[in-house]
């Protein structure tokens, strides 16, 4: 006979009173998590019937090889993301090695030499800054090839500025106004797409019809019913390793969005001429066709994961956002520490609660590109999966982590006890 506290949770050495506050926590969020879960089931029957009017079927899942003529795997998968992300078409391809890459295919179909690109939501996405030419002259890059770049800041509470997006849009005639949906690293919020993005998105499209409107959509999928194809926007791209990956795709992106604009894209994605038509993977495409199917409660799990640790960290006093209680448009959760001890000790934690390398302790380090030391906690199946439990802080004032993903609720909750025994033993949560 075992003892069960030797095999379950106190077998992590998370003591009773950690355990208590953690429970604590949980029972105020029953109307947080009832709200996560309608929208989990709403987005579950729209992709089941995806799934059902593309009659997916086992010859769906076979390997193809070569250049890919006719490979229904692929083809039909497009068609199961369009209508699982409230779009005419889409590109799936376990080919794009990431997110950033989906994105930059997208704006270099879209946007020809001449042409002004806005970004509406601030400084794009990090990675992106070297890919669009905005800072250094990477060969390939859009600045290069002849595309003008401008963008309009947040206001200072972080929202978007309508009237000088506009402004910008009549000045510059744009040809593209671009939105991050989600917070990536900044304090400040995802944008809802009904209330925070359409609005937006009507006034550029009065301003100026034929601007094409794109967003990066990564974090995003699933964390509301409608995309934010379902309020105007011509093109969404995102990641496979983050929400619609489902924790279940081994690598890949998509985008989705018009006919018209899928089309000038997968001219770009392989060959002009040849487009869409050709692409094979010799591996199944099972996992791609199982991920989305399992992406809306996959998300929802992170979701909860998200707002447990919120209520956790704001019952011990610290500054969490968004709120365990607020209306979210990405998963991604971000903590501040009072010190870069706690921050560093808060990651640590996160790595400690992986299935995969739990046993390794992440340091500080000097990654290429970021201006102070930057420490990550990832011990994920798939390599880098931020749908998976995983925190990264950059290590400056103010001391902020984000954590994001959790492939199980219960996972998450595991996660969230080691945290906050972690932060007991610094004496930083009662
Ligand atoms: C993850 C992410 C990307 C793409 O990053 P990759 O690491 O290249 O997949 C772009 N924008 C945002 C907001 C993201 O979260």
């Amino acid at each position: 006979m075992v003892e069960l506290n030797e095999t379950g949770i106190a077998s992590f050495g998370i003591s009773m009173k950690t355990q208590e506050l953690v429970k604590q926590a949980e029972s105020h969020l029953a109307s947080v998590f009832a709200r996560i879960e309608d929208t989990e089931y709403h987005n579950q029957a729209k992709v089941l019937r995806a799934l059902q009017e593309e009659k997916i079927a086992l010859h769906h899942f076979s390997p193809t090889t070569g250049y890919g003529y006719d490979d229904i795997g692929r083809d039909t998968l497009d068609k199961v993301f369009a209508r699982a992300l409230d779009a005419e078409d889409a590109l799936v391809r376990p080919q794009f090695t990431s997110g950033t890459h989906a994105i930059f295919t997208a704006l270099s179909g879209l946007l020809e030499p001449g042409d002004v690109m806005l970004a509406a939501t601030g400084r794009p996405y990090d990675t992106l800054e070297k890919a669009i030419g905005i800072s250094g002259e990477e060969y390939g890059s859009l600045r290069r090839q002849g595309v003008f770049y401008e963008e309009v800041p947040l206001t200072e509470d972080g929202k978007i500025d309508t009237p000088a997006v506009i402004k910008a849009l009549l000045d510059t005639e744009a040809a593209m106004v671009y939105f991050q949906r989600s917070r990536g690293y900044s304090w400040r919020n995802a944008f809802l797409p009904e209330t925070d993005l359409a609005p937006v998105f009507r006034a550029v499209r009065e301003a100026k019809p034929d601007c094409l409107i794109v967003v990066d959509n990564c974090y995003g999928e699933f964390t509301q019913k409608a995309e934010p194809t379902a309020f105007g926007a011509d093109v969404i791209i995102g990641s496979l390793i983050k929400n619609p990956g489902g924790g279940i795709a081994p690598t890949g992106g998509y985008i989705a969005g018009t006919q018209e604009a899928i089309e000038r894209i997968a001219q770009r994605l392989t060959v002009p001429g040849m487009g869409r038509e050709v692409g094979s993977y010799a591996g199944s495409y099972m996992p791609f066709y199982q991920g989305i199917f399992l992406a809306p409660h996959t998300t929802a799990q992170s979701l909860k994961t998200a707002a447990l640790f919120a209520r956790v960290f704001e019952d011990c006093g610290m500054e969490t956002l968004p709120a365990s209680d607020a209306p979210r448009s990405d998963i991604v959760q971000s903590l501040r520490f009072k010190t870069a001890e706690a921050l560093i000790a808060f990651c640590r934690s996160i790595q400690a609660a992986s299935p995969v390398d739990s046993f390794v302790v992440p340091e500080p380090w000097d990654m290429p590109g970021y201006t102070s030391k930057v420490i990550m906690a990832a011990g994920a199946f798939v390599q880098g999966a931020s749908i998976e439990l995983s925190a990264d802080a950059p290590i400056k004032e103010p001391y902020t982590a984000y954590m994001q993903g959790g492939l199980t609720y219960g996972h998450g909750r595991l996660g969230v006890m080691l945290a906050l025994e972690a932060m007991r033993k610094l004496n930083i949560c009662e």
